[in-house]
């Protein structure tokens, strides 16, 4: 059994919880009740949980001494719409790569190697315009977020990497509206290499919002605790190098013989699922900051009556 504290280290230094009440707003650790009016030292009354167990949960004194952010809200906001574009971007790239599997496959043939109609049914044109406009969309929403603020700082991050997601944004909006122009022509090796034209774009703008996501995450406890269920960047950098090798030589192998198509392809898309699956993790990391960030942690000091003068004094 956890031994229950009497004393919790809140963002003005530790306070002594005997004699005081809860005189804000503070949802129980384990139910969710409504501790106003608690005894600090009490118990819920809905489940017993000790009140202090709460206290400690809700407070996060390391924010309140971090300099603050000038529009944490809009910054929260900002950091989830670039980690939806991150996690739609590899999504369709997958799609994309899946249907590749499936027309290399089938086209085993010399004959046949490019001869299936060059846009799938169920991947029309205008879809890949619509996702580009989605992630202009959602990449300005996250850099006007993101923009600098007084003396030319930014909120989160350095310039830097803003600027760098900039470029990002940038760069894959224009190559997911290039892949359906390019699988319309002539040239059937370019439609097969099209799910590489947004990796570049893809990698420049993990690198920028690592720079921002590692700065703001200090204000998410959740985030900042969190072992196994937070994304690493640098992993998901050596898998998008990976799929563009696995895609570079599955190209070549198109020219020169079947024999390095199977391994290519399944490197290629093992690579391209972790990139995936990292980057909707990436999603998850980045809704534990928003959410920390639309409703700060209190002070210690002010979830509490005023503390009783202490024996001694
Ligand atoms: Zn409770």
């Amino acid at each position: 059994m956890t031994r229950i504290p009497t004393m919790l280290m809140g963002a003005d230094g530790p306070e002594h919880l005997p004699g005081r009440r809860v005189v804000r707003s503070l949802a129980c650790l384990q139910c969710g009740y409504d501790l106003n009016g608690a005894e600090a030292m009490g118990r819920c009354s809905e489940c017993g949980m000790p009140v202090p167990f709460s206290l400690a949960g809700s407070i996060d004194p390391l924010v309140h001494s971090l300099s603050p952010i000038p529009n944490p809200r809009a910054v929260g906001r900002g950091l989830l719409a670039a980690a939806c574009v991150l996690a739609m971007l590899p999504t369709a790239i997958l799609m994309w790569g899946c249907w590749f599997v499936w027309y290399l496959s089938e086209g085993s043939g010399s004959g046949r190697r490019f001869s299936l109609p060059p846009v799938p049914v169920w991947l029309p044109d205008r879809l890949w315009w619509y996702l580009a406009l989605v992630i202009l969309a959602l990449g300005g929403v996250a850099l006007w977020c993101f923009k600098p603020q007084a003396r030319g700082r930014v909120p989160v991050g350095t310039v830097r990497s803003v600027l760098l997601l900039a470029i990002g944004v940038l760069l894959s909006a224009l190559a997911v509206a290039v892949i359906p122009v390019v699988s319309s022509g002539s040239k059937p090796w370019l439609l097969v290499a099209s799910p590489l034209f947004p990796l570049p774009g893809l990698a420049i703008m993990l690198v920028g919002f690592r720079g921002v996501l590692l700065d703001v995450g200090k204000r998410s406890s959740t985030f900042r605790r969190a072992k196994v269920r937070r994304q690493r960047i640098p992993p998901l950098l050596a898998a998008i190098g990976l799929v563009a090798v696995a895609w570079v030589s599955l190209l070549l192998s198109l020219q020169m013989g079947e024999s390095l198509r199977a391994i290519s392809l399944a490197v290629g898309l093992l690579a391209l699922i972790f990139v995936t699956i990292g980057c909707w993790y990436l999603l998850l990391n980045a809704w534990w900051i928003y959410a920390a960030l639309q409703t700060p942690p209190e002070r210690l000091r002010d979830l509490l009556t005023e503390a009783e003068p202490l024996p001694s004094d």
